[in-house]
């Protein structure tokens, strides 16, 4: 089973992109750095849960 889950930029709290991860593999929460078009940078990118 996999959950759709928003990754959210932890600066502008824009959520840019739609991430897709089995939670019983990884429970733990994600946090990446991406491209943020808002911020127009690399910024560190949170799951939010919905
Ligand atoms: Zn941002």
């Amino acid at each position: 089973m996999r959950d759709k889950l928003q990754l959210r930029c932890t600066t502008c709290k824009e959520e840019n992109y739609i991430y897709k991860k089995n939670k019983s593999i990884h429970p733990e929460k994600l946090k990446i750095n991406k491209y943020c078009w808002k911020c127009n940078t690399k910024t560190a990118h949170e799951e939010k849960k919905k």
